[in-house]
């Protein structure tokens, strides 16, 4: 197999689930999505998939309107299981606190109370990022009555999780730069808008699909990558571009032919957009003696549109050299971040004290392409055949050597988590 037909494979995966659409759970596209990856799973570890159905509590917009001062409408976009607003809608003043930090709400707290609060949508991977669903609490806490949030790129709405499960909310919804601009906080006065948000929640099922590759003993590692997104466009980068690159690694290591010690499980989380539920729901369902047979969680999460890696290790400190001894041997560029980040499913495995890492692109970029993921621009065209072909190779030697190591190695990982 060349280089170049590999990598045309992984783009024709990539493709395909694009072509599903954005794959928001509950949708057509999402369900599309999980019958590709039965198939092509199934192709590519040559084991059939063993299908979780996830209950989970449903949710699905209807409608969602802005209207400003002046009446015009303009558009928006409600966070994932956000309330609706009462009927005739949410009509209020708004209250910038720019991009909502601690500082913002604390200086500005007098002034929350029963209004909507707009705060800016941050680079998601980077170090001091604070996230989407800390400024909604925080906001919430405040005793504001709605929350919008602003997106990074010019031109397009955002998605994201209000973080909410059930019960008590408040409305959010991702606007443009455009629209926040004309609702900066200005002397004399708030601007006043009416947000007008429609749902329906209703329990729902949605598929965790898995495939074992066993191995000579009882022990996984565990490669994962979630295949949910968001409606404003393809969810490419985040993350059909990890779906490829995990299906790319069973097809190689199969083909590998040599039995490892420990078995390949391949893992397609769904409702990860849904603050991690999907793959939440995965670890809970362990019991102790599963959790300890998993010797690492390899999740790859939005990968392919540059030349940077980057490995979130969430704390597990023992992980650094392992990974970076091998892109060195690959003579490929990685950097690991140490720090615990809760920003995609490897966080269910660490915290539940399984050795685990994300694989993420444009990790502290603030030009990278990762900064359109949530929004409008996350389309085919940004992945790239040979940023995603070198993703696919490091992966595979990563899931190769961890498939292989010594146990000594093994305990040592899960050992050396920093809290
Ligand atoms: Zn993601």
């Amino acid at each position: 197999m060349s280089a170049s037909s590999s990598a045309s494979r992984v783009m024709r995966d990539l493709y395909a689930l694009c072509d599903c659409g954005g794959r928001l759970s509950g949708t057509p596209g999402e369900a599309l999505a999980a019958a590709f990856i039965m198939e092509a799973g199934a192709a590519a570890a040559g084991v059939p998939p063993i299908v979780h159905t996830v209950d989970y509590a449903g949710w699905e917009p209807l409608a969602a309107r802005l209207f400003m001062a002046d009446g015009e409408a303009v558009p928006c976009h409600p966070l994932v299981r956000t309330v609706p607003t009462p009927a005739g809608g949410l009509d209020a003043e708004v209250i910038d606190l720019g991009r909502g930090t601690e500082e913002e709400f604390e200086a500005h707290r007098a002034e929350i109370p029963g209004r909507i609060v707009l705060v800016r949508h941050e680079l998601m991977f980077a170090p001091g990022t604070i996230h989407r669903r800390v400024k909604y609490e925080r906001a919430r806490a405040a005793g504001a009555i709605g929350f919008l949030i602003s997106g990074p790129s010019a031109g397009s709405l955002v998605a994201g999780s209000s973080g909410r499960e059930a019960g008590e909310g408040i409305p959010a919804a991702g606007i443009s730069p455009e629209t926040a601009a004309r609702l900066r906080r200005r002397s004399g006065g708030y601007p006043r808008v009416r947000l007008a948000i429609e749902t329906r929640e209703m329990p729902a099922q949605t598929r965790n699909i898995f495939f074992d590759m066993p191995g000579e003993t009882e022990e996984w590692v565990v490669l994962s990558a979630h295949y949910d997104g968001h409606s404003l466009a393809e969810s490419a980068m985040d993350n059909a571009s990890g779906v490829a690159i995990a299906l790319e690694t069973a097809r190689r290591l199969r083909a590998g032919g040599k039995p490892a010690r420990r078995g390949l499980r391949l893992a397609f989380f769904s409702i990860e957009e849904w603050a991690l539920t999907g793959s939440a729901l995965y670890v809970a369902g362990l019991d102790e003696a599963e959790r300890a047979a998993i010797a690492l969680n390899v999740n790859i999460d939005s990968v392919g549109f540059d030349h940077t890696l980057t490995a979130l290790v969430s704390g597990y400190a023992a992980l650094e050299p392992f990974l970076l001894g091998i892109a060195e041997r690959e003579n490929i560029g990685l950097r690991t971040y140490r720090p615990f980040q809760r920003n995609s499913d490897h966080a269910n495995f660490a915290a539940a004290g399984i050795p685990a890492f994300r694989l993420v692109g444009g990790f502290d970029d603030a030009n990278a392409p990762a900064r359109h993921v949530l929004t409008a621009f996350d389309t085919r065209d940004r992945l790239d055949p040979a940023h995603m072909e070198k993703a696919a190779g490091l992966v595979t030697s990563i899931v190769a050597a961890a498939l292989d190591a010594p146990d000594e190695q093994a305990r040592l990982w899960r050992s050396s988590r920093e809290s």
